[in-house]
């Protein structure tokens, strides 16, 4: 038995003199005379103005079957902002369903309500059309990728929850082991090693809609808990990978926005750090950093006798930029690494002006705006220091005073390809690496990586790749090492002993011995593209039910003490909490 014959915003002009029943909560009503009352009723779908001529005691959000006939509004009371906004169920009765509660915040999207009590009552949150929009965005990117990898070959296959630990390079969750006592499960940072494993094991192609936990602090972009588009294929390289990819993310742009978007570029990592100072690039705007270091080779100019000197020309920077908003951009740029920033407004003519023209050659004082194509009104921001360190503090400028909106600037996907190998050298002096232990090196770079010192590690390319739309990172993948002696090369840099390593990955080291093809994948947030393509900044706003900044769930106040009996059972004994 279904209660209804329609649903509340799918009504229009062409079912006028329709008898109708539908069904939902009380968005709001309108009492005009004692008997008269305007009732608007809401559902997933949208709102539908009722009107009643009996009295009623209706309240906000009271659960109602409405029945009436559908007519057109009296000339001057259509309103624009309703699909419905041209008819009206007339004649109408009330079938009260159930009472409620006075919602505990406005169901009004104009109104800013606290995340905090939000949450607690999510379950009242979601009726509101930001939350259902947002939902039914995520679940039609979720069936588009769906669709996508099954077209293009791919088997779902679901790997388990309960596993030992993935080296994704966060902290694990754990879970103990009541039947081993002591022994612990970790919940999966990823699929990696098992669908490593499918490979191994002839799948061929292989994608999951997978669900990875990672113990790491919270942000606008991550959660402990998120959902990838986790893939692997055999008996390919990167270029496939990317166009499998790129297809999964074409159908899912194409799903919520409509257009497809066109194929997507791919740059260096070396290119992306020299042009924008960062691994992802947010492309959807210049002021790429220029390169000066030749400008200054033989400075005099104190400021300018370092490594490297780069610049970003802000257009009419001059004129919007203050005195205190310019030392507030220096403090920055001083906390993100930098010795300090030096800035200049560019005066008609486009002479430089500002504190360290006296120390200039009137040739650099000529050559910097030259480069920048800079003219009158506009402002030149330069950093001089290691390149590391004037890439990365430029790229973060940049951002500060450049980027758009999150709805703004369309959807700019970019691939980045040739990341380091190794992201860091750890104090025992091992590189630490950028991606995991299994990725390939760049094949031109296999030389280098046997014979590499220290710091040299940091040059060595791999084949890691990672998809960017707009300055955020969706996702990473790699080419995979399937030769067992490429991979002890890469666990002894690493400084993991043999030991360790069989103890760690023992299974994945035995199955490579069995006939490992050669493989390579990605993986990419379903939360993250599916907040950028519902123009949402935070995902938590398109994950139905979400853990706070602090990682807590206000509605089921999780995470909880457990039961005393329970704990004795798992052979566990807390420690009293640290002061
Ligand atoms: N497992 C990786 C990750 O979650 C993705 C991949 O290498 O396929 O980042």
């Amino acid at each position: 038995m279904t209660l209804r014959t329609d649903y509340c915003g799918s009504l229009r002009a062409s079912d006028v003199g329709r008898t109708v029943t539908v069904c939902g909560w009380v968005d709001t009503r309108r009492v005009h005379s004692e008997h008269l009352a305007f009732i608007d009723l809401r559902d997933h779908t949208g709102i539908i103005q009722c009107v009643v001529d009996e009295k009623l005691d209706l309240r906000s959000e009271y659960v109602a079957a409405i029945t009436g006939v559908v007519r057109a509004r009296l000339d001057g009371a259509n309103n624009d902002k309703l699909d419905t906004g041209e008819i009206e169920i007339g004649e109408a009765t009330v079938e009260v369903l159930n009472v409620a509660e006075p919602p505990p915040f406005p169901m009004h999207e104009r109104t800013d309500v606290d995340e905090n009590i939000r949450l607690r009552h999510r379950y009242v949150d979601l009726r509101k059309p930001r939350m259902q929009r947002n939902l039914r965005t995520r679940a039609k990117v979720n069936s588009a990728v769906r669709g996508a990898m099954e077209r293009q070959g791919f088997l779902e296959v679901e790997t388990p929850m309960l596993i030992a630990s993935t080296p994704e390079g966060a902290r694990d969750f754990v879970v103990p082991s009541r039947l081993h006592p002591g022994d612990f499960y970790a919940l999966p940072q990823s699929p990696q090693l098992f669908k490593q494993l499918c490979m191994v094991g002839g799948i061929d192609r292989y994608y999951q809609i997978a669900r990875c936990l990672r113990d790491e602090d919270l942000r606008a972009d991550r959660q402990f808990e998120f959902m990838q588009l986790d893939m692997e294929a055999s008996f390919v390289g990167q270029d496939d990978i990317l166009a499998f990819v790129s297809e999964a993310i074409a159908d899912a742009a194409e799903a919520i926005t409509g257009t497809r978007p066109g194929a997507i570029p791919t740059m260096t990592w070396h290119e992306a750090q020299e042009r924008f100072g960062s691994d992802k690039p947010d492309v959807r705007f210049g002021m790429e950093l220029t390169e000066m270091s030749d400008i200054f080779e033989g400075t005099e100019a104190n400021v300018f006798k370092v490594p490297c000197v780069k610049g970003i020309l802000y257009e009419g920077g001059a004129t919007t930029l203050g005195r205190n908003a310019i030392d507030a951009l220096t403090d920055k740029c001083k906390r993100w690494g930098a010795k300090g920033l030096a800035w200049f407004r560019v005066g008609e003519g486009g002479v430089l002006e500002g504190a360290l023209t006296k120390f200039m050659s009137e040739a650099e004082l000529a050559a910097v705006p030259e480069r920048l194509g800079a003219s009158a009104g506009d402002m030149v921001m330069i950093i001089a220091a290691e390149r590391r360190v004037v890439n990365h503090v430029l790229g973060l400028l940049r951002l500060e005073l450049g980027r758009p909106p999150v709805n703004e600037g369309g959807l700019q996907f970019l691939w980045v390809t040739e990341f380091p190998l190794f992201e860091a050298i750890s104090d025992s002096g091992s590189p630490i690496p950028a991606h995991h232990p299994f990725t390939m090196p760049h094949p031109d770079d296999v030389d280098k990586l046997m014979v590499a010192e220290g710091e040299e590690f940091l040059e060595i390319r791999s084949q890691a790749y990672d998809l960017v739309l707009n300055g955020w990172e969706l996702g990473s993948g790699s080419v995979r090492i399937h030769q067992g002696d490429v991979q002890a090369k890469i666990f002894e840099l690493l400084g993991i002993s043999d030991e360790e390593a069989r103890q760690k990955f023992g299974f994945l080291l035995d199955a490579f011995k069995y006939g490992a093809p050669p493989h390579a994948g990605f993986a990419f947030g379903i939360d993250r593209i599916a907040a950028l393509l519902a123009g949402e900044e935070n995902i938590r706003e398109i994950i139905a039910f979400p853990k706070t900044q602090s990682g807590g769930d206000p509605l089921t106040n999780a995470p909880t003490p457990i039961d005393p009996a329970h704990l004795e059972e798992l052979g566990l004994r807390l420690l009293p909490p640290s002061t």
